[in-house]
C-alpha cells in the first residue's frame, strides 16, 4: 500500500492526538507529581525525620539509597539535578561528598537554601576519612532531636505560611523521639554487659548516649590490618562483647571469621535505612538480649 501525502498528514495527526492523549492521561493519574515541591536530604534516615515534619507540603528526596556508603560516595548527575530542582537541601553536615556536591550545585543554584542538620550536635572528634569528626551523627536518638529542630528552623524560614503546622509536627516528632530514647535507656540501663562489636564504627553516638563501649574492627580510616584485627578480637573477648553488628554490604566471610573468634552473636543492621526508628530499637534490643 502506498501512502499519498494526504494519508501521511492524517496518520501524523492521529499520532499527535494519541501522544497528547497519553500525556494527558499520564499526568491526570498523578496530579501531585507536577505541583509538589521537593526538599533534598543526603541519606534516608533524614528523609524519615523530615517527612514527618514537612511531608504534607513537600516531597523529600534522598541523594543516597539504603546500602550506599556515604564515605566513598561519588555524587551522580541525578544527585546534582535533584539539588538543582529542590527548594532546600538538608545536609547531614560532615560527610565528604556533601561539600563536593554543594560546590558543583552552587554554580547553577547560588540561591539554594542549605540547612546543616548537625549544627549544635556535640561532635565526637575521631577523624574519619576526610571528615574532621565522626560523621555518623544520625545514629543517635538524641542527635536526631537536634536534627529535627534544625529542620524545623529551616522550614519556618523557607515556608513561613505553614509555620504553625511545622511546629506542631515537629513537637509530635520530638515527643516520639523522647519516648524512644526513654525506652532504649530503660532497656540498656539494667544491661550487665555494655560492650558490643561493629565492623564499621557507625554507632559511636549511640554508644555515647547510653554509656556503651563500641569496639570497631575498622579503624577510623576504614582500614583493617592483621595486627588491628588481633587487638580488636582480644579486646572484644576481654570485655565479653556478645553482639557483633555488621552491614550486609561488607565482606560476610571476614565478618563471620572475626565473630567466631570473639564468640559473639551476629546481628545485621542498616544505619542508612529509611526505617531509622526500627533500626534504633533493633540495635538496643540486640544488645539487651545478648547481654545476659
Ligand atoms: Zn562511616
Amino acid at each position: 500500500m502506498k501512502f499519498t501525502k494526504g494519508h501521511t498528514v492524517i496518520i501524523a495527526s492521529v499520532s499527535i492526538v494519541l501522544i497528547i492523549g497519553i500525556i494527558v492521561t499520564f499526568y491526570a493519574c498523578r496530579p501531585e507529581a507536577q505541583s509538589r515541591r521537593t526538599l533534598a536530604v543526603s541519606i534516608q534516615p533524614q528523609r524519615f525525620l523530615l517527612e514527618q515534619i514537612a511531608g504534607k507540603y513537600y516531597d523529600v528526596v534522598s541523594l543516597l539509597q539504603d546500602g550506599a556508603n556515604p564515605e566513598q560516595y561519588e555524587p551522580s548527575m541525578n544527585n546534582v539535578m535533584a539539588l538543582e530542582q529542590c527548594d532546600a537541601y538538608f545536609m547531614v553536615g560532615h560527610i565528604g561528598f556533601e561539600a563536593a556536591i554543594l560546590n558543583r550545585v552552587t554554580v547553577s543554584r547560588p540561591d539554594l537554601k542549605v540547612c546543616d542538620t548537625s549544627a549544635g550536635i556535640n561532635l565526637i572528634n575521631t577523624p574519619h576519612g576526610t571528615a574532621a569528626g565522626d560523621p555518623h551523627v544520625w545514629a543517635s536518638v538524641r542527635n536526631a532531636r537536634i536534627m529535627a529542630q534544625n529542620m524545623l528552623a529551616a522550614l519556618v524560614e523557607l515556608d513561613s505560611k505553614h509555620e504553625s503546622y511545622y511546629r506542631r509536627q515537629c513537637l509530635a516528632l520530638l515527643k516520639h523521639l523522647d519516648e524512644l530514647d526513654n525506652d532504649i535507656t530503660m532497656r540498656l540501663d539494667s544491661c550487665g554487659n555494655k560492650a558490643f562489636v561493629v565492623w564499621h564504627p557507625a554507632l559511636s553516638y549511640f554508644a555515647r548516649d547510653y554509656g556503651l563501649t563500641q569496639i570497631a574492627i575498622e579503624d577510623a580510616s576504614g582500614k583493617v590490618s592483621q595486627q588491628r584485627l588481633r587487638q580488636v578480637i582480644d579486646q572484644a573477648r576481654e570485655q565479653r562483647a556478645k553482639v557483633f553488628f555488621y552491614q550486609k554490604e561488607f565482606d560476610k566471610r571476614a565478618v563471620e571469621a572475626a565473630n567466631q573468634e570473639i564468640g559473639s552473636q551476629l546481628v545485621e543492621f542498616s544505619p542508612m535505612a529509611y526505617d531509622w526508628y526500627d533500626e534504633m530499637l533493633k540495635i538496643s534490643q540486640a544488645i539487651r538480649n545478648n547481654s545476659r
